[in-house]
């Protein structure tokens, strides 16, 4: 489930991943590309066009684009969002120790009966002791199906032959259940091809006289759009408590679970992964985030894409350090890939001069915040700055403090200690392998 959902947001994200540096047009296109995923797994149009307004308003913000690790926070934010779109989800049940009913409903075909069962079992995982409702008159097999799936359950299941009318037969279940030794009646009602007036009536008959603790609404995942629409046209009738989403094993879209509580308002509870009776798992809007993310994968697409342009850009800074120079835009530069290889406190000391630069600003404790504002500083200088710090005098520096937030005297402190940095590093590139080795560990 999800495939095809997976494969359209890690393209996005490895396009992104692939640039490097993010810039509002790429993010753009981005989230074009993840819009075009969305599209392509069968999301509804405008649960589409409300997620991607949400996700860009975050990406394009100042936290995502001046952030260290977008494509990270671009992830975070998708996941953020995936898990608001589905929830938040009620699992409780809401049953009664005296004695509660859950009423499924749904189309002909959507996997209502085979539900019941699975339902059931999951009941008394819970201790419950439930017993099925053949009151689905309208499909000749369906009774002899229930009776089937109750056996497999080890269920008690009640059944009117000859019965026409489901209301009646609910109402004696009701009257049986603690002669039959159950404690919660699950009604497996009658469905219908379409979703129709006669159904709906008839459903909410039953609805008024039995006034069921839950109402649940059985779809069929494979049905993509169509099983959103008709859980709008359920909930208009019925007012469910939620929504049953079956086949989610077979659907490669997975379009519906994203869309049912955004058009329907109401949430998806459950979800069905296949014919057996243990298939039935509880709907998670952050586990399906997950697995829709595909965390691990999406993950190590994106450090191998960093590593790419890690050793691109270690070999241009070689390149520039050979040649004697190593300015404010090479040491940001170094800051950042510093920060990817792990923690920050960790991998100070690979940065010569760094933990005392960081002690200097008065952070090394937060070393985090002091990176961020180190980069903060030399963001906000032009390029000429960068390039030669000198220039830098009492207007520049306040300036360059009003831009990142800080106070002229950490402007000043940068630049005196980038100096003695840089030289380190010059001496560094001009004495090969084995003298930087040396020099390291002195
Ligand atoms: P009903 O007409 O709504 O009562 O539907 P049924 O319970 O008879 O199910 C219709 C078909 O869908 C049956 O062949 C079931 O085995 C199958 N089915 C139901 N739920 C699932 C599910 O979650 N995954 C898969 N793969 N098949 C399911």
């Amino acid at each position: 489930m999800f495939e095809k959902l997976q494969a359209g947001l890690y393209e996005a994200i490895r396009t992104l991943a692939g640039q490097g540096k993010l810039t509002e047009s790429n993010m753009r296109e981005g989230l074009r590309l993840v819009q075009q995923a969305l599209l392509e797994a069968d999301v509804s149009l405008p649960v589409v066009k409300a997620f991607i307004e949400k996700v860009s308003q975050e990406a394009l913000g100042e936290r995502v684009m001046r952030s260290l690790r977008p494509t990270q926070q671009l992830l975070t934010i998708v996941y953020e969002q995936l898990v608001a779109l589905m929830g938040p989800v009620d699992h409780d049940l809401h049953l009664k120790p005296s004695g509660s009913t859950i009423m499924l409903c749904g189309l002909q075909g959507s996997g209502k009966t085979t539900t019941a069962a699975k339902l059931g079992r999951y009941l008394q995982q819970r201790g419950y002791k439930p017993m099925l409702v053949a009151a689905d008159l309208q499909r000749p097999a369906a009774i002899e199906q229930l009776q089937i799936l109750g056996e497999k359950i080890g269920a008690p299941v009640y059944v009117e032959k000859g019965a026409t009318d489901p209301l009646v037969v609910c109402r004696n279940a009701l009257r049986q259940m603690p002669a039959l030794g159950a404690n919660v009646a699950i009604l497996d009602t009658a469905g219908r091809l379409h979703v129709d007036q006669a159904l709906m009536n008839q459903l909410a008959a039953i609805d008024r006289l039995i006034q069921p603790d839950q109402v649940y609404l059985v779809v069929d995942a494979m049905t993509g759009q169509d099983a959103v629409n008709s859980a709008r046209a359920f909930h208009e009738a019925l007012t469910l408590n939620g929504v049953i989403l079956t086949k989610l094993d077979g659907d490669a879209r997975g379009g519906a679970a994203l869309s049912v509580k955004y058009v329907t308002g109401v949430p998806i509870k459950f979800i069905g992964t296949g014919e057996g009776t243990d298939a039935l798992e509880e709907f998670h809007p952050e586990r399906i985030a997950s697995r829709i993310l595909g965390q691990g994968d999406l993950m190590t697409l994106i450090e191998q894409a960093r590593q790419k342009i890690d050793q691109e850009e270690a070999l241009r800074q070689q390149e520039r350090l050979q040649k004697g120079e190593f300015t404010l835009e090479d040491f940001r530069r170094l800051l950042e890939q510093t920060t990817r290889l792990g923690p920050l406190n960790q991998v100070i000391q690979l940065v010569p001069g760094m933990s005392q630069l960081l002690q200097d600003m008065g952070d090394e404790v937060d070393t985090d915040r002091a990176f961020r504002r180190l980069c903060g500083i030399i963001d906000s200088m032009t390029p000429e700055e960068r390039r030669k710090p000198e220039i830098i005098d009492l207007s520049r520096r306040r300036r360059i403090a009003a831009g990142a937030g800080v106070k002229p005297q950490e402007v000043a402190e940068l630049v005196r200690l980038f100096e003695p940095i840089s030289q380190i590093m010059r001496e560094m590139a001009s004495q090969g392998l084995r003298g930087r080795m040396q020099m390291m560990y002195q």
